[in-house]
């Protein structure tokens, strides 16, 4: 039995935090296999948690993920002209000090 698109989604998040137990990770990967918009969903979210770690300025933090998943119908086409640094200052709010 497949997880439908809405408890991938609702997955998604403990997935890629790595926190997912193997049999959702399972079902995840069996859904995401068979359903292109998850797919698609899925390498979006996974492509933009690659090139934040790679910004310096920007350090996810514990709700980060979840903020993403929040943010993600807005950000599940990332347009090529977007200032990407631009962008993910106003995604994650002013860097905590100290
Ligand atoms: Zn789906």
């Amino acid at each position: 039995m497949l997880m439908k698109c809405e408890e991938v989604y609702h997955f998604l998040q403990a997935y890629l935090d790595g926190e997912i137990g193997p049999e959702e990770e399972r079902k995840l990967e069996a859904h995401v296999r068979l359903c292109p918009s998850c797919k698609k969903k899925l390498f979006s979210l996974q492509g933009l948690i690659t090139s934040i770690e790679d910004l310096d300025e920007a350090r996810p933090d514990e709700g980060f993920t979840k903020r993403l998943i929040e943010r993600l119908p807005e950000i599940a086409e990332p347009a090529r002209r977007t200032d990407r640094g631009g962008f993910w200052r106003r995604f994650l709010g002013p860097r905590p000090r100290g």
